[in-house]
This record gives structure tokens, C-alpha cells and sequence, in this order.
């Protein structure tokens, strides 16, 4: 009597213990997404968004103009979709509003509610490379399991030759080189890549820390306005995960411990 006793006690007192541990990480968790909050303002609000979107678009017409192609080779244009050519801050909003972390599940239920809206200048920018002499290939990292809504979303957007031949979505790798190397192999010259994050211009970056990358930023720094074309991200992307080894296995405890600790403070 007295063991089982004791055991109810200490069991429900180690209950008690996870339970208040799962409070404690959801509430971090609830706090994380917060953080996202004016990274989400300034994408859905700010002019200067807009304007930056603009500004990235207008400068890849003039490289896409200003480039020559390899003889015998037709030119292409390699962009990345999402906060690229479409704007998916509503899931980022969702999120918020509701305190959790991206998932595959509630990723691929946004994907296939089709509601990512044209990020400014880039239907039209599309539209102006397939008709002068130029191909738009969009290489993504979405699952190819949401291929068919993907497709859909950007054909409602406006999107000019969307189909399996030019829409790369990821099968078995996230690194697109071998996706860049496959447009390459069909006689293309790619001459101006457009993503946002730096995983979108090549394998250099990939699976690099902040450090690295930074590195190889400035050694390409000439590429960039004329090959490579950045379109702003403030609100999630490699270079969260760039900040710490296996940033998105700690706990949220732990990323916010490391997203202060990555603060450059003033020692006043
Ligand atoms: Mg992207």
C-alpha cells in the first residue's frame, strides 16, 4: 500500500514536471514565433519591401539584357519560388497567430490551399525573359509531392511557361546544383540566378555556417546585380540555421539563448 502510495506521488510529481516542461518549451516556442513579428510587418507592410522587390526584378532585366549567351546555347533564367517569385508571409502570420513552428503537415496544407500571392515585379519580369529569346526555370525546394498545386498556384498568379520540364521541384536532394546542372545539360546558359536565400546560386553555400557564407559573399561580391539577384528575407531562412550547429534540433529555449547570444551588442 505504502509503495503504491508513494509511487502515485512520485509519478504524479513527475508529471508534473514534464507537463510544466512542455508549458515552458511552448511558451519559448510562442515566443519564437513572436520574433518573427516585424520581420512579417515589414514584408506584408513596408514600401521599402516593395521597393526592394522592384529594384531586384529591374536589375535582373538589365543582367538577363546585358548577358551574352554561349554560342550555340539559349539563355535561361534560374529563380527560386517561395519569397522569390511569391510571398508566402500569411503561413509565416498563421504561425504566429498561433505560436508554432513551421511543419511539414501545415506547410504542405498551405501549399495546397494555393494562396501564395506574385511577390511585385516578378510575373512580369518572368513574362519579359520567355519573350525575349530566354526561358524561365523555377527550381524549388517545395516537395514534389505538391507539384500539381504548386503549378496551379503560379499559373492563377499569371506565371508564363510553367510545366514539368521548367518547374524543378526537390525530389530526393535540397541542394540544387544537380538541379542547375540538369538545366545546364539541356543547352542552357544560365545567366542570372534569383533567389533569397544563398543556397539558391549554388552549391558554395550549402550546408555553410554564417561565417562561411559571409566568406564566399564577399569573393562573388562583383556577382551580385549582374549573375545573382537577392530578393530580402528577414523572416526565416539558411541563415537562422547558419547561426549554430543543428540550430533546428535544440529546443526553443535553446534558439532563443542563440539568437541572443549572435547579437553584435554595444559596450557601453
Ligand atoms: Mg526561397
Amino acid at each position: 500500500m505504502k509503495s503504491t502510495a508513494l509511487r502515485v506521488v512520485v509519478l504524479s510529481g513527475m508529471a508534473t514536471v514534464v507537463a510544466g516542461c512542455v508549458t515552458d518549451q511552448n511558451a519559448a516556442q510562442v515566443k519564437l514565433e513572436q520574433q518573427a513579428v516585424l520581420a512579417v510587418n515589414w514584408v506584408q507592410q513596408s514600401g521599402e519591401y516593395q521597393a526592394l522587390a522592384y529594384q531586384a526584378f529591374n536589375t535582373a532585366r538589365r543582367a538577363f539584357d546585358t548577358a551574352k549567351a554561349q554560342a550555340g546555347r539559349k539563355k535561361a533564367v534560374i529563380v527560386d519560388l517561395d519569397e522569390t517569385m511569391i510571398d508566402n508571409s500569411a503561413y509565416a502570420a498563421w504561425r504566429i497567430e498561433h505560436g508554432v513552428p513551421y511543419t511539414k503537415p501545415t506547410w504542405a496544407r498551405w501549399m495546397e490551399a494555393k494562396q501564395a500571392v506574385a511577390i511585385d515585379g516578378a510575373v512580369s519580369f518572368a513574362r519579359y525573359v520567355n519573350s525575349h529569346g530566354g526561358r524561365m526555370f523555377y527550381v524549388s525546394n517545395r516537395d514534389d509531392t505538391s507539384y500539381v498545386a504548386t503549378v496551379e498556384n503560379l499559373q492563377k498568379l499569371g506565371f508564363p511557361g510553367v510545366s514539368r520540364e521548367t518547374v524543378l521541384l526537390r525530389t530526393t536532394q535540397s541542394n540544387k546544383q544537380a538541379r542547375f546542372d540538369l538545366v545546364k545539360s539541356k543547352g542552357y546558359d544560365v545567366v542570372v540566378y534569383i533567389g533569397d536565400n544563398l543556397n539558391d546560386f549554388g552549391t558554395e553555400y550549402y550546408g555553410k555556417n554564417n561565417r562561411e557564407r559571409r566568406l564566399q559573399v564577399a569573393a562573388q561580391q562583383k556577382q551580385f546585380g549582374s549573375k545573382f539577384i537577392m530578393l530580402p528575407n528577414p523572416a526565416y531562412g539558411d541563415w537562422i540555421s547558419g547561426m549554430a550547429v543543428d540550430y533546428y534540433k535544440q529546443t526553443p529555449a535553446r534558439q532563443l539563448e542563440i539568437n541572443r547570444e549572435n547579437l553584435r551588442v554595444w559596450k557601453d
